[in-house]
């Protein structure tokens, strides 16, 4: 299932991908939810961000060939940062270039959506505790990544999290195809497959540090290949069973 969050018009509310069209659920996703008999086609609501998080746990160095790219080392454990909710974009909206930096760089992930509070779960209770996945771009100042001690400016420019386009439930989050397209150009291709701490894993170890809500995400690193984009610059990710969230860079 594809859960979407839109507005039409009218209130913002939850629906169900359907071919070309969303159907109207009453609830959200994250408790019970009843299915209406209102649907609308997809081309004429505005998809929103799919949450509204209260924080984005983000992984460093997850896939082995994006560490040595960068000239640095997989770690025993996983490496976490923290973007602020208020990076958060919607498939269709602009990244906004900021003037501090002169390089930022896109970075295709999948983002894990939880769907209840989650402490102390071990990775085989983790299951239970995720409402699904949605693409992410955990777009990076690169510039300012280098010269900074720890990675919160680089990270934290509104608009450095577009998500999107919907939250897809009853998928492997293990075997995916992720892809990036840049101005239609592939620049990364990679399956998560290859990530290094697996998403059950991630829960669980993050849950063990900090209070996971509903809605909150963890973005679960990024595969090779990543690279600059200029303002003027469409930015695509996606994932299998998901969907393809985009993107367009500009300046203030
Ligand atoms: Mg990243």
């Amino acid at each position: 299932m594809k859960f979407v969050r839109f507005s039409y018009g009218g209130p913002v509310v939850y629906g169900v991908l359907e071919d070309d069209s969303v159907r109207i659920i009453d609830g959200t996703p994250f408790e019970k939810y009843t299915v209406s008999d209102k649907t609308y086609l997809l081309e004429k609501v505005r998809l929103l961000e799919p949450v509204v998080p209260s924080k984005i746990v983000a992984i460093g160095l997850n896939y082995i060939d994006h560490a040595s790219e960068l000239g640095m080392e997989s770690h025993k454990e996983p490496i976490l940062f923290l973007k602020p909710p208020s990076t958060i974009l919607s498939t269709g909206d602009s990244i906004i270039y900021p003037e501090m930096s002169k390089q930022v760089e896109y970075e295709a992930e999948l983002a894990i959506v939880i769907k209840s509070i989650t402490r102390h779960v071990s990775a085989d209770q983790s299951g239970e505790r995720i409402l699904g996945y949605t693409c992410a771009n955990d777009v990076t100042a690169r510039d300012l990544q280098k010269k900074d001690i720890q990675w919160t400016r680089a990270k934290s420019f509104d608009t450095f999290a577009p998500i999107g386009p919907c939250i897809a439930t009853g998928i492997d989050p293990d075997n995916l195809k992720i892809e990036l397209r840049l101005n239609g150009e592939v620049k990364q291709s990679s399956n998560t497959s290859n990530m290094h701490f697996k998403p059950d894993f991630l829960v669980s170890f993050i849950s063990h540090i900090m209070t996971l809500c509903p809605g909150d995400l963890i973005l679960t690193g990024t595969p090779p290949g990543v690279g600059p984009m200029s303002p003027g610059d469409k930015v695509e990710v996606t994932i299998e069973g998901i969907g393809t969230l985009s993107n367009k860079v500009t300046t203030l």
